[in-house]
């Protein structure tokens, strides 16, 4: 399960809802400011005085926080690449650091995620591979999942590389140390000190220093550093659903979704597999040119055929009417595809809702589901609504309350019933729902 846990408590509070916990919320801290982005924090382990694991094989001395270090700026370049993210680092350089700061670093940057990196080692020299280890289930348990889900999603990129695969655990404090729930706590400082800040912490281990074979193989050259920083880059990235929209600083999210672009088009999935920015490239410098679709909401070959004015401007060019489409097309209101009806356990919500514009408005929701639009919807529909929320460009939910009396003395403070009203009611009456 992909989630999005932003500042900890209010999507907490929302995905118990989601899991049915008798949880009502009154208010909460809501994560719709438009600037808001994945908060990413990278640590590399160690550092100044404190050297971590060293061991030397064939003559060749491994030092755990310099490599930490490496592998740490090679994933923090990488994921700089992805739209929607902010990417800190514990230590950008070598000096000492203790734990406690380290978490409340991330806290004081808004971190949605915190990532230490490190290597293992082992008095058995022949313990090798990699493992993640990621939060247990107390306290927060969304946390957990969260964490779960992610940390499987590094080690399948990890050991593409070929090291081996220790697996990903959860480990319980061993001295009877417990949350306030009394539950047991989580074993490792950082795992913990992030939980009980609200986010999600987890340690990768990326491999045995204390093993001769993973050191010639995966820590000996900066290419097989950078490859390392690189693979945890990509499955933080895929865990969250984060995509290369932005190319020569155009951002062309509006008209391409890099997933679909590839899973619609064969051709690029056989060239490219599921590299996503070499998909970009395709689309910039070729697909749009050609007419290929690249999102489910916008198809140049529908816009043109019923655009005549535009058709009349700029005939076969294929490429015109992306650009047309998304410099003035969108904010003129013109249609890029045939409609589509967003329908949710039996409601129609198509009158207050369009996933386009609600991920626009909503990038945390963006870094989140990514290009499911109908995932959106169901946010919509279980959170958003709730949350006051706008959907759509024509629906405002305030400005339908402040325009609309009778319907404000009927719902009050229940913004949820402001929406629904007007799907039942509103739309066909032709009440006023903009400011
Ligand atoms: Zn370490």
């Amino acid at each position: 399960m992909k989630m999005f846990v932003k500042k900890g408590i209010a999507v907490l509070v929302s995905f118990s809802l989601f899991v049915g916990m008798l949880f009502v919320p009154t208010k909460r801290d809501t994560v719709s400011a438009s600037d808001e982005k994945l908060v990413i924090v990278l640590d590399p382990g160690h550092g100044g005085k404190d050297g971590g694991t060293q061991n030397t094989h064939d003559g060749l001395t491994y030092v755990e926080k310099n490599i930490n270090l490496s592998i740490a700026r090679y994933c923090m370049a990488e994921l700089q690449k992805y739209s929607n993210v902010e990417v800190y680092i514990t230590r950008g350089d070598d000096y000492t650091a203790n734990l406690e700061d380290r978490v409340k670093y991330a806290a004081d940057r808004g971190a949605n995620v915190f990532v230490s990196l490190h290597c293992n080692s082992n008095k058995k020299s022949s313990i090798n591979g990699a493992e993640v280890y990621y939060p247990n289930q107390s306290l927060y348990p969304t946390i957990g999942t969260v964490g779960q889900g992610l940390s499987a999603s590094i080690i399948g990129q990890i050991t593409k590389l070929g090291i081996g695969n220790g697996g990903i655990h959860t480990r319980n404090s061993e001295d009877g140390e417990k949350y306030y729930t009394g539950e047991p706590s989580d074993y490792y400082s950082v795992i913990r000190g992030a939980k009980k800040h609200g986010f999600v912490g987890i340690i990768v281990e990326h491999g045995y220093l204390s093993n001769a074979s993973d050191c010639a193989h995966y820590f000996q050259t900066e290419a097989q550093l950078r490859n390392f920083g690189v693979a945890d880059a990509i499955g933080i990235a895929q865990y969250y659903g984060l995509a290369k929209t932005v190319y020569n600083g155009v951002d062309y999210s509006m008209v391409y979704d890099p997933y679909y672009y590839l899973s619609e088009n064969p051709d690029l999935a056989a060239a490219f597999g599921a590299d996503t920015e070499r998909g970009l490239w395709h689309f910039v410098n070729f697909g749009m040119k050609e007419g290929r679709v690249a999102c489910e909401n916008f198809d140049p070959n529908y816009y043109k055929k019923n655009n005549p004015d535009l058709e009349s401007a700029y005939g076969d060019d294929m490429g015109a009417y992306y650009n047309h489409f998304m410099n003035y097309g969108y904010t003129e209101g013109r249609k890029g595809c045939e409609d589509y009806k967003y329908i949710y356990r039996g409601v129609d919500y198509s009158a207050v809702f369009d996933p386009f514009y609600y991920l626009q408005r909503n990038p945390d929701l963006a870094a989140y589901y990514g290009s499911n639009r109908m995932a959106s919807l169901e946010h919509f529909v279980i959170f958003g609504m709730k949350e006051g929320r706008q959907g759509c460009a024509g629906f405002n939910v305030f400005a339908y309350r402040d325009n609309n009396a009778d319907v404000c003395a009927a719902y009050g403070d229940a913004i949820e019933g402001y929406y629904l009203h007007f799907i039942n009611y509103g739309q066909y009456e032709s009440r006023i729902a903009s400011y």
